[in-house]
């Protein structure tokens, strides 16, 4: 999912900073997208499945007149894809009333909910994220901040949060830092979103990450920082690296684009390949391209091409419509393919649809050979934590070895990124990153799922 918050005094228009942060998010999900609006402390909100921009028109936006906004767009990890579980959240309760918009996964969700619901809580939606609402709504004594605190020693997993109540914006990173969260400055005020790729476009100026543990509470006073309880190793998710936030975004200190070009250096030592030129799947293969290309001196050339009006087609529902989608998506250069040997850089090799379903049509569109480079290493565990990857079963390297692979998606060869130069591309030794869904190592234990 991706989050946006929009704190702008006086500018009646925060809606639109947060439809165009949305937008800018897209990428992160596009089941359903949300807009909740402050308007002199009377909030309000509007949500509905599809896309931002079929979500929101001009008209529906100039409804929503208010200085403080948040936004949401989902993709679905917990809760199922239906209207009643588009974010943000609105709750009311003694005292007040918030919105609240939330990026990851609890793993103690369930558990969590049974004991609200053994207390007589009622719940609305399926989700997780209704549960971290429920439990700031019940912790609250008076001072959000302490209820926020209460709440944050209560939930296990990764969230990324935007609160926002009668008179203030909060920001809330879980404990690891699993999902992003960066801090903006308007003019006269502040954004708030998951990537700062939203930011550039919003014209606020990157001001830094949300720390892992960190609560940040922006109102009329300016910005503050208060620190929560929780004290855990830093584990920011290594597939917004590989794969998730859009390349022109910084998370914690480091490019994506740089992190993929490296990503695609050390394949080119590691993977090498003798062929006579170098694609990209687009887009998100790209910068990996460009570093196994650049290292190897094997020339780069586009050799597919992709339809910009077919979304990410893994957050599809159902695997016939994947297939379908891929096929929709990209298409062979035939004059860049033909009579060549390829190297076939991507990102990740997930369910293996979108390389198996590549390499048979470049295969024809006439190449002679087609090696596979996949930037990071065989995708083995499912994540826990918001990222989309639900089963073992699913996950072509989880059950198959390599060369089963390489057979399954029909390629001359296959190589894989090794963990330590995937590490080695964000500048990390080991350190700092969560790697569960590529070696099993779970930061947050999954015993405390129920
Ligand atoms: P595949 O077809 O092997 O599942 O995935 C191919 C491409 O889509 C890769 O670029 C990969 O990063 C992306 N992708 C596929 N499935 C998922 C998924 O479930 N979660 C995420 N985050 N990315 C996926
Ligand atoms: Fe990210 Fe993988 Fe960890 Fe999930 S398991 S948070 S996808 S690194
Ligand atoms: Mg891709």
């Amino acid at each position: 999912c991706g989050i946006v918050g929009i704190y702008d005094k006086g500018n009646i228009n925060a809606a639109n900073g947060a439809y165009y942060g949305l937008v800018a998010l897209q990428h992160r999900g596009q089941e359903s997208a949300g807009i909740a609006i402050n308007n002199d402390g009377i909030i309000t909100c509007y949500k509905d499945m599809g896309y931002v921009n079929e979500v929101f028109d001009d008209k529906i936006l100039s409804l929503l007149k208010g200085d403080m906004a948040i936004g949401h767009v989902r993709y679905s990890t917990s809760g199922a894809s239906f209207a009643a579980n588009a974010q943000p959240i609105l709750i009311k309760f003694k005292n007040g009333n918030l919105a609240m918009a939330h990026n990851g996964n609890l793993v103690n969700a369930e558990a969590l909910r049974e004991q609200l619901e053994d207390q007589g809580m009622i719940f609305s939606t399926t989700t997780d994220s209704e549960v971290i609402a429920a439990l700031i709504a019940r912790n609250y004594k008076g001072d959000i901040v302490n209820a926020i605190q209460d709440t944050m020693d209560m939930v296990k997993g990764s969230y990324a949060l935007v609160i926002m109540t009668v008179d203030k914006l909060i920001a809330v990173r879980d404990g690891y830092g699993l999902r992003p969260l960066v801090i903006g400055k308007l003019d006269d005020g502040y954004a708030l979103a998951s990537e700062s790729c939203a930011l550039d476009t919003l014209g606020a100026e990157f001001m830094r990450d949300v720390k892992p543990g960190e609560i940040i509470v922006i109102d009329k006073d300016g910005m503050k920082s208060m620190a929560s309880s929780i004290k855990m190793p830093k584990k920011g998710c290594l597939f917004e690296y590989i794969y998730f936030a859009r390349p022109d975004s910084i998370i914690d200190g480091i490019s994506m684009y740089k992190a993929r070009e490296n990503a695609g250096k050390i394949l080119a030592e590691e993977q090498p390949a003798i062929a006579d030129t170098v694609i990209s799947v687009p887009d998100s293969g790209t910068p990996a391209a460009i570093g196994y290309a650049n290292e190897s001196g094997i020339p780069y050339s586009v050799g597919l091409i992709k339809n910009r009006y077919v979304g990410r087609t893994f957050i599809q529902p159902t695997q016939s419509m994947r297939e379908l989608g891929v096929k929709l998506k990209l298409n062979p250069l035939k004059g860049n393919i033909k009579g060549k040997r390829v190297v076939m850089v991507d990102d990740s090799i997930v369910r293996g649809t979108t390389s198996r379903k590549i390499v048979k049509a470049l295969r024809d569109a006439g190449a002679t050979e087609v090696h596979v480079r996949v930037a990071s290493p065989p995708v083995i565990h499912s994540c826990h934590y918001g990222i989309d990857t639900p089963t073992t079963e699913e996950l072509v390297g989880a059950i198959n070895p390599v060369e089963k692979i390489r057979k399954y998606i029909g390629a001359d060869s296959l190589g894989y990124l090794s963990l330590k130069g995937l590490l080695a591309s964000v500048d990390s030794d080991g350190d700092g990153y969560c790697t569960a869904c590529l070696n099993g190592e779970y930061p947050i234990p999954l015993d405390c799922r129920r």
